[in-house]
């Protein structure tokens, strides 16, 4: 990757999600390129519904990156907002939109989550100044796109695939800095709210697992609308205890063995190419 000859001052942004590919962008950036990392700014859209597993995996990358990632929060929210949805309470950040849209959840064809959580906050934060913005996607993706901004403002870069970089380079970043992969890939394969529409049967296994109480809480927002006899599940195939006691297996995906290197573990839950939510899992 050249750098970029610049007309004029214009913003370096580099999105974590808390997954590996734009963990390992910014490790990358910081090792490969630091007279970009000095310009980059950091940040992270918290949504309030985030695994505790990513908020310790972006602490983690802050400490290693030396500079701050940024908090992006909604217009209007405080993070006491966004401590409320991750302490337990109902009234937090995804609360409050659930509200403005009537209980009517989120769904791959309403994505009223990712507009509201990712979105404008991003383009609120990068406002009309000119700026670059780095995406994880990998040289071994080449059909892949990632979030395009329509701000004429927001240009796109793709460090990895510039310089031909795929899947095993990733996990070579991640081992050697010696930041490895989120502990989520455990049992998930991707980072996003914990209640994500996108997880398969196997995963939401996983969170009831390993964080009954944030399943519990997805199944609280499963809801029948007395006055429309409407049942609002995250599945299409039913509540979530309907679904995870489906005696069918929606996925042949392995389990993950402890021995195994990181990209392994990766490999047999990695979803790259099913399309699922890519602003929020790069
Ligand atoms: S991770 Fe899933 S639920 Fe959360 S904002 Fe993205 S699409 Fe919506």
């Amino acid at each position: 990757m050249n750098d970029l000859t610049e007309k004029k001052p214009v913003r370096h942004l580099l999105g974590l999600s808390g997954g590996k590919d734009s963990s390992a962008l910014a490790i990358y950036i910081r090792d490969k390129y630091p007279e970009i990392h000095e310009k980059m700014e950091y940040f992270f859209s918290d949504t309030g519904a985030e695994l505790p597993e990513t908020l310790e995996y972006i602490d983690k990358l802050e400490d290693y990156l030396c500079k701050p990632i940024v908090r992006l929060l909604p217009d209007g929210f405080k993070e006491n907002q966004i401590k409320k949805e991750n302490s337990n309470e109902e009234d937090g950040l995804f609360g409050h939109y659930l509200k403005l849209h009537k209980n009517y959840l989120p769904s791959p064809q309403q994505r009223w989550c990712t507009i509201n959580l990712k979105l404008i906050p991003f383009e609120r934060f990068v406002g009309n100044d000119e700026a670059i913005s780095y995406i994880g996607i990998r040289a071994d993706e080449p059909d892949r796109v990632g979030y395009i901004s329509s701000k004429p403002n927001i240009k796109t870069r793709m460090p990895f695939r510039e310089d031909g970089l795929d899947k095993e380079d990733i996990f070579k970043i991640l081992e050697s800095s010696g930041i490895g992969i989120p502990e989520y890939y455990k049992w998930r394969s991707r980072s996003g709210c914990y209640f994500c529409f996108f997880q398969r049967k196997e995963e939401w296994i996983g969170l009831k697992k390993n964080h009954p109480d944030l399943f519990e809480r997805a199944k609280k927002y499963e809801q029948l609308d007395e006055d429309t006899d409407i049942r609002y599940t995250w599945s299409s195939v039913g509540t979530l205890e309907e679904l995870i006691s489906r005696p069918d297996s929606v996925s042949s995906k392995k389990i993950i063995k402890k021995s195994k290197r990181l990209m392994d573990i990766v490999e047999d839950t990695d979803d790259d190419a099913d399309g699922g939510c890519l602003i929020c899992t790069l």
